[in-house]
């Protein structure tokens, strides 16, 4: 190596030193968004509002998009009832899942994020594998939140409620993963502010609404005019421009709810009231199947707990 070039190399390197010591002093929230629609509908007016306290906004995307009901609406094996006919997209698993990303991008533009990480070198994880092999997902979930917890030592983050969210008592997988994932870091994240989001909160009548979350903020009038702008974005149905409303064909009352909703729902580490919330909204829904999920949830919290 010349003189030059190892000066030349030297300087980099220092450019390196600099670039992760500026990283270290960052203090970004950061909105951990499981799939492509989460960060809309559960967290879209936190992010406004992170933004308008001038903290950077960074959304981390864990999975890739495939959702075979999506797929085979658009591809008319099921019929769709919003458009009441049966598409014919003949649209292949890549299309799909780059339709929910994309989607996911102009929806978060709308609040402003300041960075988007995609998981897996911009591919996402792979979301069947949540379902099929939770404990190999579960353990990629982790290594990526470990990362960013210690990239941004300085950072807010905002995890899905995961485990004590849950759509007719059953929790998704790839929120549950974040979610667990937080826990089982929390020593490291014992200086950090920490909120937790529900997502399927929507999905349930208002009624019971909000019942088990430990918050329920009420937005200003700008940021749920942001987060409406955002939800919009997954209703946006311009196939020519390769918009095909994927949230609001997999999830339209979750969405038209969240859009009507002027309340988001946050849950924190000790969320014991909220555990009871949880257990009793599932057995609200009275079916035999939602009692002994909840029976499920609440072991599995306590496993958790104890872990
Ligand atoms: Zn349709």
């Amino acid at each position: 190596m010349s003189h030059k070039q190892e000066e030349r190399f030297e300087q980099s390197e220092n450019k390196g030193e600099e670039k992760e010591s500026s990283e270290r002093n960052e203090t970004p929230a950061i909105f951990w968004a499981p799939h492509e629609d989460d960060l809309a509908i559960g967290a879209g007016g936190a992010m406004w509002m992170e933004r308008e306290k001038g903290n950077p906004v960074y959304i981390v995307l864990m999975t890739d998009g495939r959702n075979e009901e999506i797929r085979n609406i658009l591809n008319g094996k099921e019929y769709c009832k919003w458009h009441k006919c049966n598409h014919d997209f003949k649209l292949n698993q890549e299309q799909v899942n780059w339709a929910r990303k994309s989607e996911c991008i102009a929806s978060v533009s709308h609040l402003g994020m300041d960075k988007v990480f995609i998981v897996n070198d911009g591919e996402g994880l792979n979301d069947a594998k949540a379902f099929t092999h939770y404990e190999e997902f579960f353990k990629e979930v982790l290594s990526v939140v470990e990362k960013f917890v210690k990239k941004y030592p300085k950072a807010s983050h905002y995890f899905p409620s995961g485990l004590l969210d849950t759509l007719q008592g059953v929790p998704n997988p790839a929120h549950k993963s974040l979610w667990e994932a937080a826990h089982k870091l929390r020593p490291l994240l014992k200086n950090n502010k920490v909120s937790f989001f529900r997502i399927y909160e929507y999905g349930k009548s208002s009624l019971i609404r909000g019942k088990g979350a430990r918050v329920a903020k009420k937005l200003d009038p700008r940021s749920f005019q942001g987060k409406q702008q955002a939800l919009l974005q997954h209703k946006l149905f311009e196939p020519r421009a390769f918009r095909f409303a994927t949230g609001y064909h997999s999830v339209a009352w979750i969405i038209d709810n969240a859009i009507s909703d002027p309340n988001e729902y946050f849950d924190s580490w000790d969320s014991d009231i909220s555990i009871v919330g949880a257990v009793t909204s599932a057995i609200d829904q009275v079916t035999t199947k939602t009692r002994e999920t909840a029976a499920k949830v609440k072991e599995q919290i306590e496993n958790v707990s104890r872990k």
